[in-house]
């Protein structure tokens, strides 16, 4: 297995765009598999590819619920509720920080199915959806900081200066 490094906050990788997957090969399979290592091994439960460093549209997801375990190649909402809920998020590129973030309850993603690259979508609610639109940020090089409400990101600006100094 290759090892796969976290880069975190103040890492240029995390505000690129990202580039499309086109080839599906064993070569993604397998990056794949390593994604889903190295979350499940550093607690997360979602993971995006430049988050370790590989600017292309991929991103894994396990909410550790029955059928939510998911690869998707170039996630793409297509349609979000106006139902929204708020959340604590945290994210593995910045850690020791978290913050409160509003997102929709509920979301239609398109991808393509990394085994057969076939276009498919899919429908999303609650956790789920939250993860995957949390990873689908990373890859137009946003981060749940970016979300916070002014006073929420004043308390933990100093904490994200820090970071991005070490
Ligand atoms: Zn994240």
């Amino acid at each position: 297995m290759a090892r796969l490094h976290i880069r975190t906050y103040g890492d240029d990788v995390l505000r690129k765009k990202t580039k499309y997957i086109k080839t599906y090969d064993r070569k993604l399979l397998q990056l794949i598999e390593d994604m889903f290592d190295f979350m499940y091994e550093a607690g997360g439960i979602g993971l995006a590819a430049p988050q370790v460093g590989i600017s292309r549209k991929l991103i894994v997801v396990d909410t550790f619920e029955e059928g939510e375990k998911f690869a998707l190649a170039n996630p793409k909402i297509i349609w979000e509720s106006d139902e929204i809920l708020a959340m604590k998020e945290g994210c593995l590129s910045i850690p020791g920080v978290e913050g409160e973030v509003l997102r929709s309850r509920k979301i239609k993603v398109k991808y393509n199915d990394p085994e057969t690259g076939v276009e498919l979508t899919m429908e999303a609610s609650d956790l789920l959806a939250r993860v995957i639109a949390h990873e689908t940020d990373h890859l137009n090089g946003v981060l749940f900081v970016d979300h916070l409400h002014e006073s929420e990101f004043a308390q933990i600006s100093r904490k994200l200066q820090e970071l991005a100094a070490a």
